[in-house]
C-alpha cells in the first residue's frame, strides 16, 4: 500500500468519535525515510483546518526552536498519537488512543525511524520497537507558555540536535 493509501483511511477513519467533530483526518507529514520522528498529542484547531500536524501556534514554536538548534523540520516525520482534532482540544480519551495507535505503529514500521521524539505525556502511548531509541520531550505547548519550561524545552531541543547528529539512519 502507497503512502497515500494509507492515508486515505485516516482521512475517512471512524474508528472512535472524533471524525464527526472534525474537518480533517491529519495523518503526519514529512520524508518516508526520515531518521527522526515526532509524536505529539492530536492536531488542534489549525491543524484540523489545513491538515497537517504543527502548524498553530505550538507547530510555530516548535519549528523556531528546531530551526535554532540546526533541526530543519523537513527533515523529520512529524505526526501525532490521535489523528484527528478533539472537542474543545480535550485530552483524547482512553478508547480514542487505543482506536488510534494501529496507525502510528503502521507509519513507525513503514519509516523505520531510528529515533522517535515523544512531545508531552500523551505521546507516551506511542507503541515502542526494538532498535529505536524513544526521546521523550516536554510538549511545544506547554513550553511556549512557561517561562522555566522554556528553557528546559530549549536544553532538550539542544540535547536532540546531538544525539541525531550522531545517529546515522
Ligand atoms: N499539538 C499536538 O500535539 N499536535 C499537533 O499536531 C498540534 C498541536
Amino acid at each position: 500500500m502507497s503512502m497515500e493509501e494509507f492515508n486515505m483511511q485516516i482521512y475517512s477513519c471512524s474508528r472512535c468519535r472524533l471524525w464527526q467533530g472534525a474537518k480533517h483526518g491529519v495523518p503526519g507529514e514529512g520524508p518516508l525515510n526520515a531518521k527522526v520522528m515526532l509524536v505529539g498529542q492530536n492536531p488542534g484547531a489549525d491543524e484540523d483546518e489545513l491538515g497537517r500536524p504543527f502548524v498553530g501556534r505550538a507547530g510555530r514554536f516548535l519549528t523556531k526552536m528546531l530551526t535554532e538548534h540546526g533541526i530543519k523540520r523537513e527533515d523529520l516525520f512529524i505526526t501525532n498519537i490521535v489523528k484527528h482534532v478533539s472537542p474543545q482540544n480535550r485530552k483524547p480519551f482512553t478508547d480514542e488512543v487505543a482506536a488510534c495507535l494501529p496507525y502510528l505503529t503502521a507509519q513507525i514500521s513503514f519509516i523505520k525511524p531510528k529515533i522517535i521524539v515523544l512531545l508531552g505525556a500523551s505521546a507516551k502511548e506511542a507503541p515502542r520497537v526494538e532498535g529505536i531509541e524513544y526521546i521523550q520531550i516536554i510538549h511545544p505547548s506547554a513550553a511556549m507558555r512557561f517561562t522555566n519550561m522554556r528553557e528546559k524545552f530549549r536544553l532538550q531541543i539542544a540535547d536532540l540536535s546531538k544525539r541525531i547528529q550522531q545517529t546515522s539512519k
